[in-house]
């Protein structure tokens, strides 16, 4: 293996260029400088990858109940118990959850099995807790899910609006792009709108703290002073800065609004999305240079997954369930039985296995017992699943202790792929370690699964290179500029070779930086919609019981559950424990003090957490990590405080606004 490898961050949507060298000390890390993503940069997490690639906590051999059992007889069993389960209940008796940490390959082998085979639309993935509102805002607005622009713009633009997005901790080289053009161009304006004084709000030129879920008042507002009238708009903020927001923007052709979670993770986060897309196509502010609205994704391949059709609204390479997609998908894939009709999203697909709906579930590279709301109902439903297979790199997870066979798959340095990051851009994962133990490709153990079901022909394949060109082939089948998604210059291409790039590749080696510059979009008239967008509260509210409303997020340096960025030693200075900030005045008024411990209460579950005083939270509201977990010394697990309220269109729940009470433990 040769001792330099270009390869991509397994963390944020960024999806930053990394250089891997092998040295006198091991394997160490750098940013691409050639990666157009980053040129060279990394954050703290990215630059921390080599403390994380050891094999302390790997699940390196398949174990059943807990003991190791042959890579063979556990194939047999996984096919056996979804084909047993299919004969006698259906097809939709069986459930995949999967992840953003797949790569675009191994996705495109679970949904292929899913819905062209098994014939169910039940696979699902932890992206819909992270951007499946954008991608329904996207779908209502434009005809497509497609991304307009690209990172070029945030550079170009003359106003940058961060909307619900902490991109200093989150997204952070992206961040450090935009305030390295704010030092070369102190004229160019930043606008954070979020209800914290987050440390992206902290660089603003104005930070509006509107009270939390009032996002679509706002932008309704602006769209209506876009448009020559005046509204009130009541977001809890000073009428002044409202003024001086809608000004600059009416009077800033040069507009890029960036959005992440804290517009996603909403009851109403679909009608979020498409008030801002309202007010970019409202003033023509799309698909040009420095303009268009921008949504970072959260992990490093939601994107890849959206693609091939991992989440359970969408059929195949951004296909949907129209009929005449059905057939075409059908045709492509030589399958007589491709699923019809959309299957459950996440919150729904674990409803359904509590109430015994799902017979078996195979969960991959995820721990839903700690990432989804009501994480504790979550637990139940595995446990009383008749069987759970779980694919994944670490050994013990919250989720991998209610499974009843876990299956050792690679992790990042070891996995051979693609991802695809928030503007779009594919690029490849390289290995550059030695596969280890037992441990497998996740495209190889679902692709020996559906041989040994009997679908052997459709899965042959020998490297993810072949699963790749037939990916590409899928999105340029019967195209014709029909669909956004095209990589029909992609096919035949090099796959070692492949350097990063945009899609559609409709050409070979012509990416597409930005889409809509041309006015036309995927409606069938080729036009774009405004949505009517009605705002909406929040679903649940504070109360005399729960009278404090919890906002959830990431801690700078970690990542998810901390399977991974909690190796290392320098991530987990940064904050060793979970920590619940609060405003000074309501810590005196229950009765709490700066690094003391909190009892964090939900309806059903509590979660102990250190207290850090922060002015920069609203008063009546408390913010808290997602990463900690039972299995942790602190076990602080957020998601069993939050209830399960999606968004009617994307199926997202609202992870960001729950009611709570807080006490001194
Ligand atoms: Fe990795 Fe994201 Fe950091 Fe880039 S910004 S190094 S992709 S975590």
């Amino acid at each position: 293996m040769a001792d330099t490898i270009r390869t991509t961050c397994p963390y944020c949507g960024v999806g930053c260029g990394v250089v891997a060298q092998s040295g006198d000390d091991g394997w160490s890390v750098r940013g691409d400088p050639d990666h157009p993503a980053n040129f060279g940069r990394l954050c703290v997490k990215g630059a921390a990858l080599a403390e994380t690639i050891g094999l302390e906590g790997r699940l390196l051999h398949p174990e059943w109940g807990g003991k190791p059992v042959a890579w063979d007889a556990a194939l047999d069993m996984v096919a056996d118990k979804f084909s047993a389960a299919v004969a006698e209940h259906g097809p939709d008796s069986v459930a995949f959850y999967v992840s953003g940490q797949l790569l675009t390959e191994d996705y495109y082998v679970a949904n292929k099995l899913m819905k062209g085979f098994i014939g169910s639309g039940n696979i699902d993935t932890n992206s819909r807790l992270c951007m499946s509102s954008t991608v329904a805002g996207h779908v209502r607005a434009f005809g497509s899910d497609t991304v307009p622009g690209c990172y070029e713009d945030i550079e170009q633009a003359d106003l940058v609006v961060l909307v619900g997005s902490n991109a200093a901790w989150c997204h952070p080289v992206i961040f450090q792009r935009l305030l390295a053009e704010k030092t070369r161009r102190p004229e160019l304006r930043i606008v954070v709108v979020d209800p914290r004084r987050t440390a992206t709000a902290e660089c603003a030129d104005l930070h509006l703290a509107l009270r939390p879920g009032s996002d679509a008042i706002l932008f309704n507002g602006l769209l209506a002073h876009l448009k020559g009238e005046e509204a009130e708009v009541e977001c809890g903020v000073p009428l002044d800065q409202i003024v001086t927001f809608f000004s600059w923007f009416a009077e800033t052709e040069k507009t890029v609004t960036l959005w992440s979670q804290g517009i996603n993770q909403s009851s109403s986060g679909t009608d979020k999305v498409d008030a801002i897309i309202n007010c970019h196509l409202q003033t023509g502010r799309i698909g040009r240079p420095g303009m268009g609205p921008f949504s970072l994704t959260g992990q490093p391949n939601a994107m890849g997954g959206r693609e091939v059709g991992g989440l359970a609204n969408m059929l195949a390479a951004h296909m949907g369930f129209d009929e005449a997609s059905i057939d075409r998908v059908g045709r492509f894939w030589d399958s007589p039985r491709v699923a019809t009709k959309p299957g459950l999203k996440a919150v729904d697909l674990f409803k359904a296995v509590k109430d015994g709906r799902i017979k078996a579930l195979w969960v991959m590279a995820t721990n839903p017992a700690v990432s989804l709301p009501e994480a504790d109902l979550v637990r139940d439903a595995m446990a009383a699943c008749d069987f759970v297979v779980l694919s994944d790199c670490e050994a013990d997870t919250d989720s991998a202790r209610l499974a009843h066979l876990r299956l050792p798959a690679l992790a990042w340095g070891e996995k051979d792929g693609t991802v695809t990051n928030s503007e779009r851009r594919i690029s490849r994962q390289r290995p550059f370690l030695a596969p280890p133990g037992e441990a497998k490709p996740d495209w190889w153990i679902m692709s020996q699964v559906a041989r040994r079901m009997g679908f052997g022909a459709a899965f042959a394949y020998e490297s993810a290179a072949d699963i790749f060109a037939e990916h590409c082939r899928l999105t340029a089948f019967e195209n014709g500029g029909s669909r956004d998604l095209d990589l029909g210059g992609l096919i035949g291409v090099d796959y070692e070779a492949l350097a990063p790039i945009q899609w559609p590749v409709r050409r070979p080696g012509e990416g597409t930086a930005r889409m809509f510059g041309n006015g036309r979009f995927y409606h069938p008239d080729g036009k774009a919609r405004m949505i009517a967008v009605e705002p909406r509260r929040p679903a649940a509210v504070a109360d005399e019981a729960l009278p404090l409303i919890l906002n959830t997020g990431r801690s700078r340096d970690q990542w998810h559950t901390m399977t991974r960025t909690g190796r290392s030693p320098r991530l987990a200075a940064h904050a060793p424990e979970p920590v619940l900030s609060i405003h000074p005045a309501d810590a005196i008024r229950f009765g709490l003090t700066d690094n003391g411990l909190a009892r964090l209460g939900g309806r059903r579950a509590s979660a102990v957490l250190r207290v850090a005083l922060d002015a920069g939270l609203r008063r009546g509201e408390v913010f808290a990590p997602i990463h900690w977990t039972d299995r942790t010394a602190s076990g602080a697990v957020v998601g069993m405080l939050i209830d399960a309220a999606v968004d009617p269109y994307s199926g997202q729940p609202e992870l960001k606004h729950a009611p709570v009470m807080v006490e001194p433990y």
